[in-house]
């Protein structure tokens, strides 16, 4: 049964269900007995929807047995959701004390979208505080760990939603990308994960952090998983004003034409990436080899680029979203959302609310906002990192003239260890550096995974990022793709999770 549930596509498997091969029940009760039995030592989920599943379970499967659901792509397949996302009447936490007791009115688009094409959602999943984080370790409740190696960080911050599909306690999650929360998890935990264009998929009932940043994203063992469920949830939403009328591709139609015909694609190295603080020598090697045998087996021509503001992105993101983050965080003042910390006087019980239920990274994120975007420094610091991003994004158009996508490791590093880096928030920002460039220019970007480096006797995983230009996720998932043949790596569950 194990085999089934690694080897096929979620597609396959939600053929087999419109067979009547298997139930959806069955599929259900496959990944609720698995998360059973793995969740107590990697902690990835914040709430299993048992009931609720079992429930939905049945429902979707008297729509496929009336015959309803034929073009879904998902039907019959258990998702867990990142716990900033929110679902009708399920709590959703933030992975903060400050919304520990929330229960939303309403589901996410996103949530809506699963749910339509017949997806079950399975459970919550854990995350850094307000999607604050690389390591999940700012979770108020309590750190999620890799499935490779229980020492060490799933990444962050959607390290629950990755962990969860590494060790097969799922199939497909959704996670929140602001600047690398889906990409560098996946590639900690060996999994592609997806950051679609900004405005891609609806971020309506997504918890905002910095919303000219947040985006909503899949996590899968297959890319052509993540393209299936991206298909379900892309498009127009007029509750997002940010998210156009854009037509939404059948994403694997489109692929399958491209590898029929042996797409030839013009790759560009981001050779800023070699000479980045702290790049792991056998990362950078395993990149190195992957784009060499792009180039042999699919005939991809290979050009290194070089985006000279590449080096200013950490710096640049680390005052845009902390400014967008403190003007977001502002509603969570012991009114307006569950939890309050009560006293007589009305900015006593602001003060106490706020300061007792927020984590110290929200707060020093808070910190920063406020003063980056106080007056007198608003023009120094936030105007110029606006007027930094908009070199960026030429840099990138520039970029795009002469290749059609660009790739880079995903992260400088291999999975660190549990408190590595926790005390040190600088070092924790820098395992971002990879990611961060895209997120200002809103471009699609995924990790995917490219190989594996063995340390201590444990194979840890090393992620390829591969970055499109706008709502080309067709190239950049065919890409994607290619990596995934020439690595050997894609679908690999840890071997005493199986
Ligand atoms: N690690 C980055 C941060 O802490 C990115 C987080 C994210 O993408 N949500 O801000």
């Amino acid at each position: 049964m194990v085999e089934i549930f690694v080897e096929k596509k979620v597609r396959e498997i939600s053929q087999l269900i419109k067979k009547k091969e298997i139930s959806v029940r069955e599929v259900v009760e496959f990944f609720l007995d698995r998360i059973k039995k793995f969740d107590p030592q990697l902690n990835a989920f914040l709430y299993v929807c048992e009931k609720e599943a079992i429930l939905q379970a049945e429902e979707v499967q008297k729509k496929i047995n009336s015959g309803e659901l034929q073009n879904s792509k998902i039907a019959g397949i258990p998702i867990a959701i990142k716990d900033n996302i929110a679902t009708y009447k399920i709590r959703t936490t933030c992975g903060s004390k400050i919304l520990e007791n929330w229960i939303p009115p309403y589901d996410a688009t996103v949530v809506k979208r699963i749910k339509s094409a017949g997806g079950i959602i399975i459970g919550k999943t854990n995350l850094d505080e307000f999607a604050m984080g690389s390591s999940t370790e700012n979770s108020a409740f309590f750190p999620t760990k890799n499935p490779w190696d229980l020492d060490r960080v799933p990444g962050g911050s959607s390290g629950g939603s990755a962990s969860a599909v590494a060790s097969l306690m799922v199939r497909l999650s959704l996670g929140s990308d602001t600047g690398g929360s889906i990409r560098q998890p996946a590639g900690f935990c060996g999994i592609v994960g997806l950051c679609p264009t900004y405005g891609r998929v609806s971020r309506f009932g997504l918890v905002a952090f910095a919303s000219s940043l947040d985006r909503i994203g899949p996590f899968g063992l297959y890319v052509d998983d993540v393209a299936d469920i991206l298909y379900h949830i892309a498009g127009y939403d007029e509750l997002d004003s940010t998210c156009p009328y854009f037509p939404v591709p059948d994403y694997s139609k489109e692929i399958a034409i491209l590898e029929e015909k042996n797409h030839r694609v013009k790759i560009g190295v981001i050779k800023d990436f070699v000479e980045a603080d702290g790049l792991d020598k056998r990362v950078r090697d395993i990149i190195v080899l992957v784009a060499d045998k792009l180039c042999r087996e699919f005939g991809f021509e290979l050009e290194y680029v070089s985006l000279p503001t590449f080096k200013y992105a950490v710096p640049i993101y680390y005052i845009i979203a902390p400014a967008e983050a403190s003007s977001n965080l502002a509603r969570y003042d012991g009114v307006k959302y569950g939890v309050r910390d009560d006293s007589e006087e009305l900015s006593e019980m602001y003060v106490k609310t706020r300061t007792n239920r927020f984590g110290d990274e929200v707060k020093r994120r808070i910190f920063i906002g406020t003063f980056v975007l106080s007056s007198g420094y608003y023009d120094a610091y936030y105007l110029k990192a606006q007027k930094a991003i908009t070199l960026l994004r030429r840099d990138f158009d520039e970029t795009f003239k002469k290749v059609d996508v660009v790739i880079c490791p995903t992260s400088p590093e291999l999975p660190f260890k549990l408190g590595e880096k926790s005390q040190d928030p600088l070092k924790m920002y820098l395992s971002d550096v990879f990611t961060i460039p895209s997120s200002l220019a809103g471009l699609p970007a995924i990790s995917v995974p490219a190989g594996f480096v063995e340390e201590n006797g444990k194979p840890l995983p090393v992620g390829l990022q591969i970055i499109g230009k706008q709502f080309d996720e067709v190239s950049v998932l065919y890409v994607a793709k290619c990596v995934e043949k020439v690595s050997g790596c894609a679908g690999k569950i840890p071997k005493d999770l199986i």
